[in-house]
């Protein structure tokens, strides 16, 4: 379907850096793809960022590339035949550099209103006085869990978090909610506990990095919640429900039965797109069952290395991991994934805390039935 439908406006890179393309829904409305440039290390690279374009009774964005793409963005537009004072609102698919980077800039030069998932709008803010002991104080709250150095983030990240503490958000609720005439945004926390999808007049699926084809979503750690707590209440008080794993496949699941509902969605992921010169269409369906059935397979991995004894995350991912996946801050990443799926296999009561760091297997396997029996909210 995507193939047949899509139109391209403006040839790119290989990858899809510097393309435009145009969809046009059976309906008559019309969403451009505009990838931005969006590179960190080879081994973990995403491919540009898929901000979308929507052209129905008000236009509007999802997503704006990462921090100083949002000029460059705001000119691709204007190639697309679309002037930046014609958008109506922007809407974040979640609250990652490399969605909401260009965000402000966009706002400062065109007035269109911001909507995100509440959470995006508790978790942007600086709290100095309320952060706990152990996190960077003078960074928002999303970033007490971030595991770089703070030489790093002063240098590169402060002025994208200061930028963003300016940003007036109108708030998008939790499960289901209408923000357009026939546009819907669904709550589909796990990757990040903002994360939304939006469906466009049940032709188009915007999924940002929920589903993505040839690479799995990493899935944040229900650990995260700990730290802001405080700052998402009283209407979050469940890490399980927004945080990790666990919420991640039930975001999943939700998605999977609105492509039920929803037969021919053209599904739109916010990176990988076009790839390698390949068009990547996504079968709603297939793609959830294939990253359900990665994580059950990550799963059953660890618990295998585990048999030879209690190990750290770190020793973990080290011998689950292919060596250049864990070069650099490869490291990190791998053992977040690891915690990740320690966490899950906790709650299975799979594995057990060994110390202080570290895991072992109690003998059994029902993290499979956990995960079968986790049900869409
Ligand atoms: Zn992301
Ligand atoms: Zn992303």
């Amino acid at each position: 379907m995507l193939q047949e439908m899509v139109e391209v406006i403006q040839e790119g890179e290989e990858n899809g850096n510097n393309m435009a393309i145009r969809l046009k829904l059976p309906s008559g409305v019309e969403i451009i793809g505009l990838p931005t440039e969006n590179f960190y290390v080879k081994e973990w690279d995403l491919g540009p960022t898929w901000n979308y374009l929507v052209l129905g009774d008000q236009p509007f964005l999802v997503d704006t590339g990462k921090f100083g793409m949002g000029q460059k963005l705001l000119k691709m537009m204007e190639s697309a035949g679309v002037s930046g004072n014609e958008l109506e609102f922007i809407v974040l698919s979640h609250g990652h550099e490399d969605h909401d980077g260009g965000l402000f800039e966009i706002v400062e030069s065109t007035r269109a209103k911001v909507k995100a998932h509440r959470i995006y709008d508790r978790l942007i803010r600086f709290y100095p006085t309320e952060a706990p002991a152990d996190v960077n104080k003078n960074f928002p709250a999303s970033c007490w869990h971030c595991f770089m150095p703070e030489s790093f983030s002063n240098q590169h990240c402060l002025g994208y978090h200061q930028e963003r503490n300016r940003l007036k958000i109108e708030q998008i609720g939790d499960g289901h909610c209408k923000i357009g005439k026939t546009i819907h945004t669904y709550h589909v926390p796990g990757h990040s506990p903002d994360a939304l999808a939006i469906l466009v007049g049940g032709e188009a699926l915007i999924v940002g990095d929920t589903v993505l084809p040839q690479i799995t979503p990493f899935p944040s750690r229900e650990a995260f919640f700990d730290q802001v707590r405080e700052i998402l209440k009283p209407q979050n008080t469940q890490a399980q429900s927004i945080y990790g794993l666990r919420a991640y496949i039930r975001s999943l699941k939700k998605l999977e039965q609105i492509g039920r509902r929803f037969t021919d969605l053209l599904v739109l992921p916010a990176h990988r797109l076009f790839h390698n010169n390949h068009w990547n269409e996504i079968n709603l369906q297939l793609r959830i069952n294939e990253l359900i059935e990665h994580h059950i397979d990550r799963c059953a991995d660890i618990l295998k290395i585990l048999k030879q004894g209690p190990k750290t995350a770190r020793q973990i991912a080290a011998a689950h991991f292919e060596e250049p996946l864990l070069k650099g801050f490869g490291i990190m990443m791998a053992e977040n994934e690891i915690l990740s799926h320690c966490e899950l296999l906790s709650a299975s009561k799979d594995v057990f805390l060994a110390g202080d760091t570290g895991f072992g297997a109690t003998g059994s396997s029902h993290f499979e039935s956990l995960i079968q029996s986790l049900e869409a909210e």
